[in-house]
């Protein structure tokens, strides 16, 4: 079967994005707007969302299962306070959990973390928790910047975090690092803000010792990894100097890339430098890139095109399409091997 481990609700009904924009404006007047303010949505403005835009793709593709999320770019942490991020946190999980009833064969979930600047992380991981426990979740994005490209919390290797690392390794899921939308204008969201952070991550965790602290944490780091692989022995190199031991031998065993990235040469290059076994296919549809390539006349973020270009052997194309997708999410392996 062939996995799609990065996927997000980017055309949710617009009921969802009223309610946001009921709490939005409710900032400014003061109004607190609680979680049952939603309009209800229908199961069939659910499959209208879809039916037209992520299982058509998903048909037309050739690809079975997208492990789905909310639309990354919405979460937007840095709105409001706590209670606003765990509200719409909440709304847009829930609708996630809706989505897999209804396509329990197209999709599976991962949740949005009711993150806020200056806000402990272990305040998520009861939202973590009633993700996987209640709603069957196997996973959640974990946002590095809060606030939104001001990068005002400590690095994703700091002990702050630490409280919210534990509940993910108890309950045995991996995070995503996925940033939000961007509030500094310096910083284009998709196109620099999420790169750049992609960066970061991995360079932080190159840079500690955090998982010798937990070494059944797993992270993917979406989008190719950034500008990491392209720039591998600089990482190399600056891992080297720094004393660290080969990143094969200690970042690889909890550092994925997906394969989101949007050209035949990238993919190139990501399959010569990093090795097969942490490398997942994705494809973030419907997503940051949604047109038609006019050298290749195919979608910019029709990846499996790519890998099916590449003369990979049958074993590996298994585990970039689906057995390291497995491996990292335990407990959507379970799901499978039950049925
Ligand atoms: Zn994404």
């Amino acid at each position: 079967m062939i996995i799609d481990c990065h996927g997000h609700y980017t055309t949710a009904p617009g009921a969802l994005q009223k309610f946001r924009d009921q709490q939005i404006a409710g900032l400014k007047t003061g109004l607190d707007v609680p979680l049952s303010a939603q309009t209800k949505i229908g199961d069939d403005e659910i499959r209208d969302s879809l039916e037209n835009a992520q299982l058509k793709l998903q048909r037309a593709r050739g690809t079975d299962l997208t492990i789905f999320s909310p639309r990354a770019s919405a979460m937007a942490h840095h709105i409001g306070n706590e209670t606003t991020s765990r509200r719409w946190t909440q709304a847009c999980n829930d609708l996630i959990q809706r989505v897999v009833g209804l396509y329990s064969d197209n999709f599976i979930g991962v949740c949005q973390l009711p993150q806020s600047p200056g806000i402990a992380p272990v305040n998520s991981a009861a939202e973590l928790e009633r993700c996987v426990k209640e709603l069957g979740f196997v996973g959640c994005n974990l946002n590095p910047d809060p606030s939104g490209g001001h990068w005002t919390s400590p690095p994703l290797t700091d002990r702050h975090w630490y409280p919210l690392y534990e509940k993910m390794a108890e309950l045995d899921v991996p995070a995503m690092v996925h940033v939000s939308s961007s509030c500094n204008a310096n910083f284009h969201a998709t196109g620099a803000h999420y790169i750049n952070a992609d960066t970061t991550a991995f360079m932080q965790f190159l840079s500690s010792d955090l998982f010798a602290d937990f070494p059944t944490l797993k992270f993917i780091i979406p989008h190719g990894g950034g500008a990491v692989p392209y720039h591998w022995g600089r990482y190399r190199g600056l891992a080297q100097d720094m004393k660290r031991p080969l990143l094969k031998d200690y970042l690889l065993k909890n550092v994925f890339f997906d394969t989101c990235v949007y050209h035949l040469p990238g993919i190139e290059l990501l399959l010569k430098v990093i090795p097969t076994d942490n490398i997942i296919f994705g494809s973030e549809m419907v997503g940051a890139v949604r047109g038609i390539d006019p050298e290749t006349g195919q979608y910019y973020d029709d990846t499996r095109r790519y890998l099916d270009a590449l003369k990979l052997s049958d074993a590996d194309r298994h585990k970039i399409f689906e057995g390291n997708a497995r491996r990292v999410f335990p407990r959507l392996d379970a799901k499978l091997a039950a049925g």
